[in-house]
């Protein structure tokens, strides 16, 4: 997740030719899109002038569905129908959406694949079909204001979306008939946005507060990289919290209790943003506000600044701790970060601004809308891929968050692109056989930092077979990673003497959440002596194996031939020392034993060998051997 700056060849035109691309925010509680006009980004409003257009859609039992502001107007109402946040549920499996909480108001129906559909009026959905609803009215947006196809869009995900999340953004943007040039991280995005990209280098902290989710994220420029150093956040929270601690406090004054119906609640909600909002614009004062109660009586009263600020002061801290976090993860005093980025429409409220502004102890950028800055760099980014700029101007892309590694034997994970490598990157590493005669290969992929398989994240299994017939150790089975610019990744496996080959795309079905992807680094930065240890141990006791099984399949076939009693005793005994030391936990103990075994079957290994060479030669004609 950190950006590399590099030209694509062919992707440039003709200036005069210029293309139609876009950037889209696809997110959690808004969504809009913005291009590149006349050198300068802008987001584009509906017909109304409106700009965000509110991620919901509403389906009607008659087939048709409706998007934006029509739709969440019925969210109280009509709530099995209308969808919302449906950016929680791409990628997920059926199992992560159980786990996201007993309180989604949809049905969820277990779809042909094992995903998870959302049972509507209109017929069952999936999450990337709902996205692709809303995605499709702001590709309807553009072309009807620029008059035009569009060449291509980039999206904006969150930097810690998996490979699973990123598949499920980029099929709803085919889906909606989009053709997506690119995936970026919204962080990048953001630091884009400011032209960050161009400066001369630093540490750059995005503080992205929306409405449903929090996410703070701490990249490193770096000659044109910008490396994702660290990412933490908190998925539950965000300005709908502040709306329900405001609401909850016009209930208090109103003297209403907590089993109210859905339109008051509605309406209580609805009247909290409000507040919220005009509080954040309009510097001081109070702010009436007027609600008609259940029984009839109209409350009256008013909020100024200093109480909301004390009702959603506890809000805000929570997300000071999370940015502690990420400086602590990226090793970085807070007196080292050079800009801290404000994202999200709730960093509007100057309390959020000033306590941020007091905890990095810095001026913040806010001068682009922190609810447009993600679609604006991603316009920027868009507008760059469809070849509108001189053949100079660079890209930008991602690196991936986690190791990619594949499971050797002894259950430890060889890491084949390791984290933060820059995307797209293929890289391949030989593999051997353990077995003789051994003609199919298990290979287990995985992701993470840590040593052991059973600490890492299994993204998939496949098997290559029909590999020749050979000794252990002499097949030569290349296995090639390829992770391309939008994060996702290909496995291919090639026997290289025979050419058969496997090949797996990885789609796991099931997502890390930013918190896991954050647990499963710092577990690594912990563990990384006792991984060492424990990878070493592995080592010498898969070798251990090696030996033994080596010497009792060559006793079995001559051993009577070539070894005495004398000897034969001498090797078991060492064998038997072995196979004990083997099974125990100290390495240095168990290559002992190896070295022993090797010394004790030293001469009976040299008679063989003597011996399988005259055999070897018996059948062949002298002149075979001089060609
Ligand atoms: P997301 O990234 O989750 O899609 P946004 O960045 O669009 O969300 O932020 C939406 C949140 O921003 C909502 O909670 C909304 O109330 C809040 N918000 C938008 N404008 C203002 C404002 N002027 N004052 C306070 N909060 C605002
Ligand atoms: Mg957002």
């Amino acid at each position: 997740m950190a950006l590399l700056q590099i030209t694509e060849p062919g992707l440039s035109t003709a200036p005069h030719e210029h293309r139609l691309a876009a950037g889209i925010d696809l997110g959690t509680t808004n969504s809009l899109v913005a291009t590149v006009r006349s050198g300068s980004a802008t987001v584009l409003p509906d017909r109304d002038g409106v700009q965000l257009l509110p991620s919901v859609v509403r389906y009607l039992p008659d087939g048709a569905h409706l998007v934006g502001a029509e739709a969440s107007a019925r969210a109280v109402s009509d709530p099995l129908n209308t969808i919302s946040s449906v950016k929680r549920f791409m990628g997920r499996g059926v199992e992560d959406i159980e786990r996201l909480g007993s309180s989604l108001p949809y049905a969820f129906v277990a779809g042909a694949s094992g995903m998870p559909l959302i049972h509507t009026a209109a017929g069952d959905r999936s999450p990337v079909q709902v996205s692709a609803d809303i995605l499709s009215v702001l590709r309807q947006r553009v072309e009807a204001t620029l008059g035009g196809e569009l060449t291509g869009v980039v999206i904006t995900v969150p930097a810690y979306f998996d490979d699973a999340q990123r598949q499920a953004t980029k099929d709803a943007g085919r889906l909606a008939g989009l053709k997506v040039l690119r995936l970026l991280n919204e962080p990048t995005a953001a630091a884009v946005a400011y032209g960050l990209d161009h400066s001369a280098g630093g540490t750059v902290v995005i503080y992205d507060l929306g409405g449903g989710t929090f996410d703070v994220s701490i990249l490193r420029l770096n000659q044109g990289v910008f490396e994702v150093l660290a990412t933490a956040g908190n998925t539950a929270l965000g300005g709908d919290d502040m709306d329900r601690l405001i609401a909850g406090w016009i209930m208090q004054q109103a003297g209403v209790s907590d089993a109210v119906g859905h339109s008051l609640q509605r309406r209580l909600l609805q009247a909290a943003r409000r507040i919220k909002e005009t509080l954040t614009e309009t510097g001081t004062g109070a702010v009436p506000v007027s609600l008609e109660l259940e029984d009839g009586r109209t409350w009256e009263g008013e909020l100024d600044r200093p109480q909301m600020n004390e009702l959603i002061d506890p809000l805000i801290r929570k997300t000071l701790a999370p940015c502690r976090r990420t400086l602590r993860d990226a090793g970085i005093a807070v007196d080292e970060v050079d800009e801290v980025v404000m994202v999200g429409g709730s960093t509007r409220v100057p309390r959020v601004r000033e306590l941020v502004t007091e905890f990095f102890s810095r001026e913040l950028l806010v001068d682009i809308d922190p609810d447009k800055v993600v679609a604006i760099g991603a316009a920027i980014q868009a507008d760059i891929l469809a070849g509108n700029k001189p053949e100079d101007e660079m890209l930008l892309l991602d690196v991936i968050p986690l190791s990619l590694g594949i499971e050797t034997m002894g259950g430890l994970s060889e890491k084949i692109i390791p984290r933060n490598t820059t995307i797209p990157v293929a890289r391949a590493q030989e593999f051997t056989t353990f077995k003789d005669g051994q003609t199919a290969m298990a290979l287990h992929v995985l992701q993470g930092e840590r040593e052991l398989v059973d600490d890492c994240r299994s993204l998939a299994r496949f098997e290559l077979r029909g590999i020749p017939p050979m000794t252990a150790g002499a097949a030569r089975i290349r296995v090639t990673f390829q992770v391309d610019a939008d994060g996702l990744l290909g496995v291919t496996a090639e026997e290289q003497t025979s050419g058969i080959r496997a090949h797996i795309e990885v789609r796991p079905s099931y997502g890390l959440t930013d918190n896991e992807i954050e647990t499963m680094l710092r577990d690594s930065m912990e563990h990384s002596r006792e991984d060492m240890d424990a990878r070493r141990l592995r080592e010498v006791q898969v070798e251990a194996d090696r030996v033994l099984e080596a010497l009792q399949a060559a006793v079995q076939e001559d051993g009577d031939r070539f070894l005495d009693a004398q000897e034969r005793a001498a090797i078991d005994q060492a064998a038997q020392a072995l196979s004990t030391a083997s099974g125990g936990e100290d390495h240095r103990a168990i290559k002992k034993a190896i070295e022993a075994v090797e010394a004790a079957s030293a001469a009976y290994v040299e008679h063989r060998m003597n011996a399988n060479i005259q055999k070897a030669m018996a059948g062949h004609s002298v002149d075979e051997f001089k060609r």
